[in-house]
């Protein structure tokens, strides 16, 4: 049992780190978490306690750390091998897959019943579904027979578009478990030790998943704040934390409590102690304690409650103290002082209309925020405009316009109060341009299908006609205009390919799926974006700030409760709709979010807007303060402290969860990485998107039933497990089968060709996390093979698959190479074992090419990527643009530091190849000569390439005409490749200059051609 601050998660730390160092292997041990970044947090805490406790145990790769539908995820794709191309829907995506199914699911026979229009009838049906699922409410009881008809057909579109929703996959799992012995049998085998962290917020069904888990599990430890449960309307019931003692008695319950508050100060430990002492159903005996060594004392005018004449007042009040605090000392709580930034602050609202409203005030103020969730993120004014100029392009009703299609005036005034800076007739000649591309495809008809990248293109080409493409947007612009990005891809994932006339549509998918979504953010932590950061209660839990502004703390009219399609006898209605104590709770949560300042404010009037005409209502403070008011409570108090000569603190946190492949964006390109990690843009999806991963999977099962039944598929049995395995969400009908029948080819021949080695498997698709410095990076290698068959495992061959066709799947090549070699290291620093050989297999050809995994490689590789994430960390986002990379980039159209322009030109939109950042090891020089023009900037050709150039030169060169030669592949003799005017086609020449930058780009086959011209 803890409170806030209390170090939860790094008690869950410990607990794992000591199983762990006890000798429970890690792949028994299961942690649950309710978010995927306190899963990151909570596997870099690990490691870092078993790095220090017992080195050589500190690999735990096969354990499973991560939220609950994750898990009965991964364990359904465990238990049956047709799930593996099944996806868990999100809440924003399942709304715009029921916007999609709206017909086929019979949502519009739900309209008879009054709850709204089509988008308040699918919202409600969404509420209704969690409440029967979540509640385990028999079907066959409900009153309203249409909804249980659409109830069952919505379920069945699920499976047949291969989606769970959060939901549906567990019950999926609990009726497995139920059913299956066999299924129990094997989940006993790995799960024997389960932790939950923030287990206050589990529902009926977790509780359920939870329960059927432990009857195979030696222990089960959870973790929790009964005073921080805030979700009662999703369907958490606080009761289950307070009751779990007696619950799970017969097993013998221990109870630990974590009662110090390490965040706070005094002050604020008493404030938030003193509130929710008055909640009835809590813990009982439950308190929390300051930390008695606490350096942070409390100030005056550290805690200040103010009730404002106007909301004007209010706000104006807020900013002067952010403006006050802004660059003043902090000591953090592992004694490091820094000064504030606005990175340091955030406004935590119940609402998100109280969010908006802030928001705009500190807009108009020239005070950089974000907004993480809800509508106020759609309703910024530059977003708003760049949302309604989508719909003027497809002509169809605006975000901000009523029923009325945008008006280009309107567009235009707007755009010239926000891009002051802008050129006002040129975002009016270039949105016509983009318009009229639109207009030629709605003019097809039913054959209306937006061609290449769909509406993100769409959106980029708007974008750029606003400016992007010159640099006009600052880094907050570009982290909310993101933001229409990531909803654009959410919207387009469901749809796959997205009609013109359905662009309509998400109007609504916006405003109504923003009201919940997003609370989870995709990208990486917005804290390494410089601005306040706007949040409401629910999504500021588990996070921490030096400075917190709870505004509009005033008592408010509990909305009036939302029918549903339910009937309310079938189950507990009342938790749902929450009392007092719920919203105690939700305030306690909030104001324990601060670790020193804390300003609660409201207002004495608030304009009100009802039907066009304005109204005044008198409003009094919120009923809680009286309940914790008390002596370090400040009156009206501004700020005035001396400014710091410190740094500011970038990230807060220091867990940086990572990968290879996001690294190598960085290596690519750093602004690359900014636009898509930290801003959070997201690229199209190119229609065979997915075939890599599809390939990768249907291995894995084989290799995976060879390691445990010695079994090789057949001809007919491979077909079956293409049957049921491969799909391209992307590519449906005839595409989808032509990727099929190639796969199917690549990897019968595979399996053709090497089954006789299938005996030296040791593990496939094997996971791997370590940290390297304050990055925590995760993969998964391809296949581990033993070198020898002779029983003892200490060297292994690293293999890694590639496949011609994943060039065509919508992702940046890797540097290949560089890769194995991160792997390499990754195998004997985190599994143990020494790799002695380490290859690239391409399946297309079968050429199969090693790489030096010599120490002193690895080490380099390790230095390299150090490198980069000391580099991210330190927000260095600088931009290396180069043509050959910046013509394959995602985000080509929207950078201003490519140095050629796209503007509002769709030709470029094609996705089919993505090049640039490939380096193999035969073509990468090492420096060179620019053989044509004598003027080189470069060291020697290195003696590899000149070797292999006079190999080359002596047979394998066909002059075309003067300046034009065929060079053949020294590794495939079909292949020829072209060296016209100095420049040749291979990869290592258009890498060349990515490696070496400032030098003239060379590579074998052009030493080659010199040295045949010299022979002439
Ligand atoms: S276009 Fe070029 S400079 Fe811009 S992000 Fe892409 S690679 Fe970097």
């Amino acid at each position: 049992m803890a409170c806030p601050g209390s170090g939860k998660t790094e008690m869950v730390s410990r607990r794992v780190a000591e199983l762990i160092r006890k000798g429970v292997p890690p792949s028994e041990i299961v942690a649950f978490t309710f978010t995927r970044k306190a899963a990151e947090g909570l596997k870099l805490r690990i490691r870092g306690i078993l790095e220090k406790k017992c080195k050589e145990k500190s690999d735990f790769g096969d354990m499973y750390i991560g939220t609950i539908d994750s898990f009965c995820l991964h364990i359904l794709k465990q238990l049956k091998p047709e799930y593996r191309s099944f996806e868990v829907l999100d809440d924003a995506r399942r709304i715009a897959f029921v916007d999609r199914w709206y017909y086929a699911i019979g949502l519009e026979s739900l309209r008879q019943y009054g709850m709204g229009g089509k988008w308040q009838t699918m919202k409600t049906f969404c509420q209704s579904v969690d409440r029967v699922v979540t509640e385990k409410i028999d079907i066959r009881k409900l009153s309203n027979k249409d909804f249980a008809k659409c109830l069952d057909s919505y379920h069945e579109q699920l499976q047949k578009e291969r989606f769970f929703d959060f939901n549906s996959i567990i019950q999926t799992i609990l009726s497995i478990l139920e059913a299956d012995e066999e299924a129990m049998e094997q989940l006993k085998k790995t799960v024997k030790h389960i932790v939950f962290d923030e287990y206050q917020d589990v529902n009926k069904l977790q509780e359920d998943l939870l329960e059927q888990l432990s009857k195979a599990a030696t222990s089960v430890c959870v973790v929790g704040d009964d005073d921080q449960n805030i979700f009662q309307w999703r369907g958490s019931d606080v009761n289950y934390i307070i009751e779990f003692p007696e619950r799970y008695g017969k097993y013998g319950v221990t109870t630990e409590k974590l009662d110090t508050n390490y965040r706070a100060t005094e002050g604020l430990v008493y404030t938030a102690d003193k509130l929710i002492r008055k909640n009835t159903n809590r813990v009982p005996d439950k308190v929390m304690k300051p930390y008695e060594n606490q350096t942070r004392k409390t100030e005056k005018g550290d805690i200040v409650h103010h009730h404002f004449d106007t909301d004007e007042e209010e706000f104006a009040f807020i900013l002067e103290n952010m403006q006050r605090l802004l660059g003043t000392d902090f000591t953090d709580k592992y004694g490091d002082t820094y000064a504030l930034s606005y990175r340091d602050m955030a406004i935590i609202v119940s609402s998100n209309e109280d969010a908006a409203r802030i928001i705009g005030f500190l807009d108009g103020h020239d005070v950089k925020c974000i907004a993480d969730s809800g509508t106020s993120v759609f309703d910024r004014p530059l977003v708003e405009l760049a949302t309604d100029c989508i719909f003027f392009v497809f002509n169809c009703e605006g975000y901000t316009t009523g029923n009325n299609v945008p008006d280009m005036e309107d567009l235009k005034r707007r755009y010239e109060n926000l891009v002051t800076h802008g050129d006002v007739k040129r975002f009016e000649k270039n949105l016509l341009e983009v318009q009229g591309r639109a207009d030629k495809i709605i003019a097809k008809g039913r054959g209306d299908w937006l061609p290449d990248l769909g509406l993100q293109e769409f959106y980029y080409r708007i974008l750029n006609a606003m400016g992007a493409e010159d640099g006009t947007f600052d880094e907050v612009d570009m982290y909310n205009l993101a933001v229409l990005s990531s909803a654009i891809s959410d919207y387009e994932y469901v749809y796959q390919t997205l009609r013109a006339r359905e662009v309509a549509g998400f109007k609504w998918f916006i405003s109504q799926f923003a009201e919940s979504s997003y609370s989870d953010p995709r990208h990486e932590d917005p804290t390494l974006v410089d601005a306040v950061r706007v949040l409401t209660i629910w999504k500021a839990k588990g996070l921490e700030f030096p400075v917190v502004f709870v505004p509009t703390f005033v008592s408010k009219r509990k909305p009036p409760s939302w029918p549903n399609f339910v009937d309310d006898s079938l189950y507990n209605r009342a938790r749902y709709d929450g009392d007092v104590e719920d919203d105690r709770r939700a305030y306690y949560t909030a104001i324990t979010r601060s670790q020193k300042y804390l300003f609660l404010t409201g207002a004495k009037q608030r304009r009100i807007v009802v039907k066009g005409k304005v109204s005044k209502r008198e409003i009094n403070p919120h009923a809680f303060l009286a309940e914790m008011q008390n002596r370090y409570f400040s009156p009206l108090t501004y700020v005035n402290k001396p400014k710091s000569d410190k740094k500011h603190k970038i990230s807060t946190e220091g867990t940086f969860p990572t990968s290879y492949s996001e690294l190598s964006i960085y290596e690519r390109c750093p602004y690359d990485y900014q636009l898509r990690h930290v801003l959070g843009f997201n690229a199209g999806v190119p229609a065979p998107f997915g075939y890599g991963t599809n390939i990768h999977n249907i291995l894995n099962l084989i290799h995976s039933n060879y390691i445990q039944k010695q079994k090789i598929p057949d001809d007919k049995e491979l077909g079956r497990i293409f049957d049921r395995m491969f799909y391209l969400r992307f590519a449906p009908g005839i595409q989808n089968e032509n990727m099929k029948k190639a796969g199917y080819k690549v990897v019968k021949s595979y399996v053709d060709l090497h089954k006789e080695d299938f005996k030296r498997i040791l593990e496939t698709e094997k996971r791997f996390e370590f940290p390297l410095g304050q990055a925590l990076i995760s993969g998964d290698i391809d296949l581990l093979k033993k070198v020898n068959d002779k029983g003892e495992v200490t060297e292994v061959e690293i293999i890694d698959f590639k496949t011609e066709k994943e060039k065509i799947d919508g992702k940046y090549e890797l540097d290949h190479s560089e890769q194995v070699r991160f792997y390499s290291y990754a195998t004997r620093l985190s599994l143990g074992y020494k790799p002695q050989k380490a290859l690239i297999h391409h399946l297309d050809t079968h050429q199969k090419d090693y790489v030096d995994i010599s120490d002193e490689k690895l080490e380099e590789t390790k230095a390299r990527i150090e490198g980069k994430v000391d580099k991210i960390l330190d927000g260095d986002f600088q931009a290396a643009p180069e043509e050959s990379k910046c013509s394959g980039c995602d985000f080509r159209s929207i950078c201003s530091f490519k140095n050629f322009d796209v503007g509002v030109n769709f030709s470029q939109a094609k996705s089919a190849k993505r090049e640039g950042s490939v380096r193999t090891d035969d073509e990468q020089a090492d420096g060179t000569l620019d053989v044509y023009t004598g003027q080189s900037k470069n060291p020697a050709v290195s003696t590899a390439i000149l070797e292999k150039a006079k190999r080359l030169a002596q047979k394998n060169i066909i002059q075309v005409d003067e300046k034009t030669f065929k060079v053949k592949s020294s590794s495939d003799p079909n292949k020829f490749y072209n060296v016209t005017d100095h420049r040749c086609d291979c990869r290592g020449f258009r890498t060349y200059t990515y490696r070496n930058p400032g030098s003239v780009p060379t590579c074998s086959h052009i030493e080659a051609v010199k040295m045949f011209g010299k022979d002439k």
